[in-house]
Formats: C-alpha cells, sequence, structure tokens
C-alpha cells in the first residue's frame, strides 16, 4: 500500500511539473512531446564505410557528425533551452542517417542554422548535412545536393482566431504578412502575391509572437510547421485554407560529395521499409494531429 501511495504520489508530482508553469514560455502550454525513452532507437551500421565521401571521411575522424537542423519548429526541429536537447522528426531523421553512416545517433552535435544560412553553411563545411524542412528546389541545387525527399509538405497560411477575413493567398492583397528571409515561402509570395506586404525575420517564431501581438495579420510558410505552432496555441492561432505549393523536404549535403548524397537516399528508403520513419513521425509530427501520411519517393537525381 506504502508502495502504491509512492507510486500515485510520484505520478502527480509529474502531472504537476506537466502542466505547471515550469516549463514552455509564459502563458504557453507545456512542450507535450515525447521523453527520450519513448523515442525509436536506430540500429547503428557496424561495418559501413564511404571512402569516397571526404565529409563521411572527416566526420569518422573526428568520431560525430555535425548536422544542421532547426531550433523553434514544433515537432519538426525545436531545441529545449532548459537542457538544450533537440527533438522533432527532423531530429529523427538526422539520427537515423547518423545511425546508417555507422555513426551512433546520440553522438550528433547539433547546430541551429535558420533558412537564409543554410546553403553557406554547407558550403563552408560548418555542418556535414543539414535536415531542417529544406525545400528541395533546382536553385538550390545549383549550390547544394539533396538526398530525399524524405517528406512532402505545402505552403500554407497561419491567423489569429479572431481573423475573418483570410482564407487564402488571394486575400492577403494589402495585409502583412510574415515569413523568415531566404526561404522558399516568402519568395512565393512576393513573386505570385505582389499586393500583399511582406516582411521577413531570420524565424518563424518571430513571426508568430509579431502575429500574436497584432503586429502582422499572417504567416506563411509550410503546413506542417504552422501546424506545430497552432497545436501550441491552438485558442489564439488557426490554418486557413488549402497548401498551395509542393515543398518536397531533402537533407542538404555539400554540393560535389554525391557519394553521400547517394548513401542518404539509401538511407532514407532503408528506414522507410523498415518502420523507423513511421514510428518516429508518430511519436513527433504525429502529436500535431495529423496522420502520417505515404512518404513521397525519393529522387536519386544525376
Ligand atoms: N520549406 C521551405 C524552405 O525550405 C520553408 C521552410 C523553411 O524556411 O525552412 O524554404
Amino acid at each position: 500500500m506504502t508502495d502504491m501511495r509512492r507510486a500515485l504520489t510520484v505520478v502527480l508530482a509529474l502531472l504537476l511539473a506537466l502542466t505547471g508553469s515550469g516549463c514552455g514560455k509564459e502563458g504557453s502550454p507545456p512542450a507535450k512531446g515525447p521523453a527520450p525513452e519513448e523515442l525509436p532507437r536506430y540500429r547503428v551500421a557496424t561495418d559501413f564505410r564511404l571512402p569516397s565521401s571526404p565529409t563521411w571521411r572527416k566526420a569518422k575522424r573526428r568520431g560525430y557528425l555535425v548536422v544542421g537542423v532547426k531550433e523553434d519548429q514544433p515537432y519538426l526541429g525545436e531545441k529545449d533551452p532548459a537542457t538544450g536537447r533537440y527533438s522533432g522528426f527532423d531530429i529523427e531523421i538526422a539520427k537515423m542517417m547518423s545511425a546508417s553512416l555507422g555513426l551512433p545517433p546520440r553522438t550528433v552535435r547539433f547546430r541551429s542554422i535558420a533558412s537564409a544560412n543554410r546553403e553557406t553553411a554547407l558550403q563552408n563545411g560548418q555542418i556535414d548535412y543539414y535536415v531542417g524542412t529544406y525545400t528541395i528546389n533546382p536553385l538550390r541545387k545549383r549550390l547544394v545536393g539533396f538526398a530525399g525527399p524524405y517528406y512532402m509538405a505545402g505552403q500554407s497560411l497561419l491567423v489569429r482566431t479572431d481573423s475573418d477575413d483570410i482564407h487564402g493567398p488571394a486575400d492577403l492583397a494589402g495585409k502583412t504578412v510574415c515569413s523568415a528571409a531566404g526561404s522558399t515561402p516568402l519568395q512565393r509570395i512576393q513573386h505570385d502575391y505582389p499586393k500583399a506586404h511582406a516582411v521577413a525575420y531570420d524565424n518563424y517564431s518571430v513571426c508568430v509572437d509579431n502575429l500574436l501581438s497584432y503586429q502582422v495579420d499572417a504567416v506563411t510558410t509550410d503546413n506542417v510547421i504552422l501546424l506545430g505552432y497552432a497545436a501550441k496555441a491552438p485558442k489564439e492561432l488557426k490554418l486557413v485554407g488549402k497548401p498551395f505549393s509542393k515543398e518536397p523536404y531533402g537533407i542538404g549535403v555539400p554540393k560535389r560529395d554525391n557519394a553521400l548524397r547517394f548513401a542518404l537516399d539509401d538511407a532514407i528508403e532503408a528506414h522507410e521499409r523498415n518502420g523507423d520513419w513511421k514510428k518516429a513521425y508518430a511519436v513527433t509530427l504525429g502529436l500535431s494531429g495529423v496522420p502520417a501520411p505515404k512518404p513521397p519517393a525519393v529522387d536519386r537525381y544525376h
């Protein structure tokens, strides 16, 4: 009985800690994510070698991979300010890749890199690869390589729940819409909807703060990113309309390292086949309420 009571006390304390003001930003709901022990484990390839990849050789010598990610995108790439721990679907993809390249996922060092700085980070060798809602497109392919895609997103709009006159991008005329510098959604708004007043910041979380404080009328980027913010503040924020673009997410690699690119293509396919992709989705993006879609076919371009 005492054991039972002790167990109950622990559960209660945990519940209080989770729902109390101790976590998350003031006034925001607690971050609900999986505990580390609930995350899938990925089998580390033991005999893997990729001598033709300069990136792999360097990482192997160093003993760990350096991976560029986002730190403010709920369920995708999020850094816990208290622990410094990164979590989300993109983080899981990054770990799966590390396991396939023969380096234990727990050794990965994550670096937060904003949308506008991804290409230079890869070109300067600051990171070995990048996993962070990174759309594959011809312009970027001139600067970096892309493995994948491993997920298909689409551009959408986030507004306050008290807004009723924005239902799609055509309604943005005369409105202020916020997005991230160097992103494809910002470019699309500027080119296809020139009557919208577009403003850009480094990160989408700044846009969301501006939306909540009535500085902007909408935030635009990929639906999955917006869904994460909406899930964290369901009383204040909502998505409107249908996605109006295709954003295939790839893993950015240094441009000339085709050996690494093809190895990551193989790894993506292997983790989709063995169920890791689905498991990772369920404990990350799945929490924002969207059932796992079928992943898009990998495009091993030459
Ligand atoms: N997928 C889009 C892009 O790569 C938007 C998300 C982002 O900025 O990371 O530009």
